[in-house]
């Protein structure tokens, strides 16, 4: 079962979720998809630094 949750919001790429386990990362109510929400966790930390 695939369903479709929304895009990302830096790529715009479609996430789905498959069979119950989302196919990016939901991040405060924006939409990642997995490269993105690693990308924007590094950018975060290096604010942090
Ligand atoms: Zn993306």
């Amino acid at each position: 079962m695939k369903e479709f949750i929304g895009t990302c919001i830096k790529c715009n790429k479609e996430i789905y979720c498959k069979d119950g386990f989302l196919d990016g990362v939901n991040e405060q109510g924006r939409l990642y998809c997995f490269p993105c929400s690693e990308e924007h966790q590094r950018e975060a930390e290096n604010k942090i630094k």
